[in-house]
């Protein structure tokens, strides 16, 4: 279209095209024959151009020429369609393109132009809100927060989680194991969750014990369910193998041990000089019957390096049901085995059972409801409970096996432990320590389940901790159960009162109550009189409706006052009447009188017990109608006289003799039997003597005393000596059998 050869010029020429607009779009060297390109006329319209002669350096000579011309362009288009995008490849949206200018258009009359960034669909995963690809089933990757922490709040992110531990590169933005990462819940987590691409999936532990966890997991005080792992290899649980710090989590599930495996627990395999707290466990550990043992509610194992400090496992808790059959099994509520180990302030709720182990070379059976095997100079275990069902080795009950309500066997220090106490009854057998046996209670001692419920327990809990750690709604929570960290009192703290006697500090009762209640049992009687101080110069008026908010001690004064009157008297002659008064006070003593039948003056006794709160009287006839009463004086001179009783001498017991005893004579050596029968009901029976020439009947302590027939060993110096029987009924009527003698040949 543009022709210049028909003018010469030394340096050729050059051409400048502009747009109408003023907007140059060539400059360059022109030849002869030049044909635009399509690349400079890039749209139609009017265009202008100037041409330069040049001389022979290249310097404008000073005739040009300029001149228009209309251009028209005509895109070429090309189709290119829609392409979705996959998992891991880009796709894009339909498009044409013109080769001529390089334009790209949304619609194939090249109206809308678009710029080829435009139709790209990027690729990618399509996460569901439980964080698993709905197309490949792929986990989300948690999010970094600013901390540097991952923050975790669906199933999927969990699955990533443990895929970047364990180093699984195929998961998205994971290129190496990071066994460091930490790590916090911001949700409850199912992971038991159906979706599209994910339905039950078998948990694949975090760390190994080749690669172990060496972060920190914290659970944020949320609970992960569903877990599910169906055929456990050896350290499994939510984590594998632990040297970091797993806190703050609750868990419930399943795990099935159906091999020849070591060290499941509920939540961690094994934790080496590394951090449990506030665990709680609902997940139940089945299925073993093997060779290699050691199973945990809460961890399998607990150890440390050598005689270190070792592992930490402090407020864990566990629901659930671990049990285990099979040789060198160590099954525990909280631990199974423990070496170097700290395992404080934790409670078993469940089910810890060994029981399935029935051949009898399984040997070396360890079962426990805190730790099941304790191996290790280091291994400290206090302030810990039991009150879970714990059943032990089956059929094998001999050495070495053991099943312990705290612990099955210590084998080093045993002092280490401390403050732990089990839920006993009258039909446990358990010992606390099974392998040192039940005098081992200054550590591990058995409490009712009344003591539990009193606030007895939670109190000696909550003392050995400077902080709130152990909390017991009374008359709501059976058991003593552990505080989330940063909990307020929430009405679970217990105090205790201690009421003493105010003359000699004894302790009389202690009393147990919510924070800012009052006591529900303290000394009942009008004889008490309650003290804020040991003084006594703070009466409390009325004890029922103090209200306590910390550990209390009241001082408990007694008045002196008869609380039980004797009673009358009815026996035969030769028995012995007793009569009894019992007396509250401070430093009491006694005195008994006597009043003789139609007398008017009381007189001191000199009798049996007549300075004692029991009298005893020889029944005579001439004692028939007299009166006893008994003066009470106390520390502070105070004197109280109790009412008086009648002493009645009757010969009719109710019921008599139907066989009396008869004399005996017999060599030395041999043995003497007296024998005595009567008619009454309820009766007993207390053989006497009287040595030949003596006045005074003894009670005989031969065989057969107490009974209805006396064997009396026949020696020299008995003979002679004369033996009879009291006899007395269910109403406590007395009749004497006659008196025999015994001869020696
Ligand atoms: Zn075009
Ligand atoms: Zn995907």
């Amino acid at each position: 279209m543009l022709q210049w050869s028909d003018v010469d010029a030394p340096g050729g020429y050059k051409l400048e095209i502009y747009k109408e607009s003023g907007t140059q779009v060539y400059s360059g060297t022109l030849e002869n024959n030049y044909t635009p390109a399509s690349e400079v006329l890039t749209a139609s319209g009017t265009y202008y151009f100037t041409v330069y002669a040049l001389d022979a350096d290249g310097n404008e000579l000073s005739y040009k020429t300029s001149d228009t011309f209309t251009y028209t362009h005509t895109h070429s288009l090309t189709y290119v369609e829609a392409k979705d995008a996959t998992c891991t490849e880009d796709g894009n949206t339909e498009y044409w393109y013109c080769s001529g200018c390089g334009k790209y258009f949304s619609d194939s009359s090249a109206a809308a132009e678009i710029s080829l960034s435009d139709t790209v669909v990027s690729s990618g995963h399509t996460y569901d809100t439980n964080g698993f690809c709905t197309v490949c089933g792929a986990y989300e990757p948690a999010e970094l927060n600013a901390d540097g922490v991952y923050e975790i709040s669906s199933a999927g992110q969990l699955f990533w989680f443990a895929a970047l531990v364990n180093g699984d590169t195929a998961q998205e933005g994971i290129t190496a194991a990071d066994t460091s990462a930490g790590a916090v819940l911001t949700a409850n987590i199912d992971l038991g969750t159906t979706t599209t691409t994910h339905t039950n999936t078998e948990w694949i532990p975090i760390g190994t014990d080749s690669a172990p966890y060496t972060g920190t997991f914290d659970g944020g005080g949320y609970e992960i369910s569903g877990l599910n792992i169906k055929t456990a290899a050896d350290y499994a649980g939510l984590f594998g193998y632990v040297t970091g710090t797993v806190k703050d989590l609750t868990v419930s599930g399943d795990i099935n041990v159906s091999g020849d495996t070591m060290c499941v627990g509920g939540i961690v395999g094994t934790v080496k000089n590394g951090t449990l707290s506030g665990l709680t466990s609902y997940v139940n550990v089945t299925g073993y019957d093997g060779t290699k043992g050691m199973f945990g509610g809460v961890a399998a194992t607990a150890e440390g390096t050598n005689n270190t400090a070792g592992s930490t496992v402090e407020r864990c808790a566990y629901y659930g049901t671990v049990e285990a059959s099979g040789a060198l099994t160590s099954v525990g509520g909280i631990v199974g085995y423990m070496s170097a180990a700290t395992i404080t302030d934790c409670v078993n709720y469940g089910t810890v059972d060994s029981t399935g182990a029935t051949s009898a070379g399984d040997t070396n059976i360890y079962t426990g409801g805190i730790v099941s095997y304790c191996n290790n100079a280091n291994a400290v275990v206090a302030n810990c409970i039991n009150v879970g069902t714990i059943s032990g080795a089956g059929a094998n009950t001999a050495d070495p096996c053991y099943s312990g309500a705290i612990i099955g066997r210590i084998k080093n220090s045993v002092e280490k432990v401390s403050n732990c106490y089990y839920l006993t009854d009258a039909d446990s057998t358990l010992d606390g320590i099974a392998a040192n046996g039940s005098g081992e209670t200054a550590y591990a001692s058995g409490k009712t389940a009344d003591e539990f419920a009193s606030g007895e327990v939670v109190w000696l809990l909550q003392d050995a901790n400077a902080e709130y750690v152990w909390g017991q709604e009374l008359d709501a929570d059976e058991y003593p159960v552990l505080i989330t960290d940063g909990d307020s009192e929430s009405g679970k703290k217990v105090v205790r009162v201690v009421f003493y006697k105010a003359s000699d500090s004894t302790v009389l009762m202690k009393s147990y109550t919510n924070t800012g209640n009052t006591v529900a049992d303290y000394p009942s009687g009008s004889e008490y009189t309650f003290y804020s101080d040991s003084d006594l110069t703070q009466e409390i008026s009325d004890i029922s409706t103090v209200t306590f908010s910390s550990d209390t001690d009241i001082y408990v004064e007694t008045e002196l006052q008869i609380i039980t009157q004797p009673e009358d008297y009815t026996a035969t002659a030769g028995s012995t009447a007793v009569f009894e008064v019992e007396a509250t006070g401070s430093g009491l003593t006694y005195q008994w009188q006597y009043l003789n039948a139609g007398a008017s003056t009381w007189r001191d006794s000199g009798m049996s017990g007549s300075d004692t709160a029991a009298i005893s009287v020889p029944v005579t006839e001439a004692r028939d109608g007299q009166q006893y009463r008994c003066v009470v004086t106390d520390g502070g001179g105070n004197t109280v006289t109790s009412e008086a009783a009648t002493l009645t001498v009757t010969d009719d017991a109710g019921f008599s003799i139907t066989l009396q005893p008869s004399d005996y004579t017999g060599l030395a050596g041999t043995t003497a039997t007296f024998t005595v029968e009567a008619d009454g009901t309820g009766l007993t029976y207390q053989w006497q003597y009287l040595t030949a020439g003596g006045t005074i009947w003894h009670d005989s302590g031969m065989d057969g005393a107490d009974t209805a027939a006396l064997s009396v060993a026949i020696t020299a110096a008995r003979d002679g000596q004369q033996y009879r029987c009291v006899i007395t009924d269910e109403d406590g009527n007395m009749v004497v059998s006659d008196a025999v003698t015994l001869s020696v040949e």
